[in-house]
């Protein structure tokens, strides 16, 4: 029997993380897990680096990416694993992404500086370590010039949708993102259901529904800020439409959110049977 624990939600300094692809692959393994996914926000940049790290050290890396598409109210992402990263459609896709954030990047530098702070793009660039450029690094930013105390005060004043130096981000639909992910012998999962800002059962149900015309495989159940009231529901959901049940930190090594690697707050435990079925539903497709 395999007991081993994992962790399929993790960033790095490819997207708003904290720590290189090779250190968090290191960190891992320290921290005793036996596998983790790698799924950086809309690039797969930091995936070549993480598979070479854990070929290198023994250590289990999944590929992954984690997407944000069209909806609202809330927010939808779409995570893909066991990506073929050379596939050219998805890095053409993913090329895409990187090129409106290249646009939107500047508008929030504008926004910001309308409002009176002086902040520019190299600091921001500097913030970011030179991987993608997020909402994060602006955060960051903000707190070093004492424009903000916390990244929850620089996102409350600023950064949120709606906030004063909101720009809106360019988003695939639902279909297009869960199209180019199987294209890539990706496995598509529904990341944190909670997010989606919808309350009531039947119309998530709706929504699930909806991606699972797609090709939808998976839902991220067991996720940090998901109640174990939630957890409950999205089980029962995932099980009723017989969906892969996954599960995830959304670590980005930011200490003070007080949350690790594996174990999120201290009281999750995913154990590898989570990289199996996984696995079992790239080989079926
Ligand atoms: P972006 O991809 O540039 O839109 O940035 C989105 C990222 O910002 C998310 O992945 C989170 O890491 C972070 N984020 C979003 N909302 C908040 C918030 N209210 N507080 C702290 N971080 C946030
Ligand atoms: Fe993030
Ligand atoms: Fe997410
Ligand atoms: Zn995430």
């Amino acid at each position: 029997m395999n007991i081993g624990y994992v962790d399929l939600h993790l960033h790095t300094t490819a997207s708003d993380g904290v720590k290189t692809p090779s250190e968090i692959v290191r960190y891992a393994k320290g921290k005793g897990l036996q596998a983790i996914a790698i799924t950086d926000h809309d690039t797969i940049e930091g995936l070549e680096e993480g598979l070479s790290e854990g070929e290198k050290i023994g250590f289990e890396v999944v590929p992954g990416v984690e997407i944000s598409a069209e909806h609202s109210p809330g927010s939808m992402h779409l995570l893909g694993y066991f990506l073929d990263i050379h596939h050219a459609h998805l890095r053409d896709k993913l090329n895409y992404l990187q090129k409106a954030r290249a646009e939107r990047n500047p508008k929030i530098i504008e926004n910001l500086n309308r409002l009176g702070i002086r902040i520019n793009y190299e600091e921001v660039v500097k913030a970011s370590g030179g991987g993608q450029i997020g909402r994060p690094h602006f955060a960051q930013v903000l707190i070093e010039k004492g424009y903000v105390r916390s990244f929850q005060e620089a996102f409350e004043r600023f950064l949120k949708k709606g906030a004063s130096a909101y720009v809106d981000k360019v988003r695939f639909k639902p279909k297009e993102a869960i199209s180019f992910i199987r294209e890539a012998g990706g496995v598509a999962v529904l990341a944190h259901p909670k997010t989606l800002g919808v309350n009531e059962s039947s119309s998530l149900e709706r929504i699930v529904l909806g991606l699972m015309e797609e090709g939808l495989k998976g839902i991220e159940v067991l996720y940090p800020e998901h109640s174990p009231l939630e957890v409950a529901q999205f089980k029962a959901l995932a099980e009723r439409h017989s969906l892969l049940i996954t599960g995830g930190t959304d670590y980005h090594g930011i200490d003070k959110d007080a949350l690790d690697i594996g174990v999120g707050r201290g009281e999750m435990r995913l154990p590898y049977s989570l990289v199996e079925g996984l696995k079992s539903a790239r080989n079926r497709s």
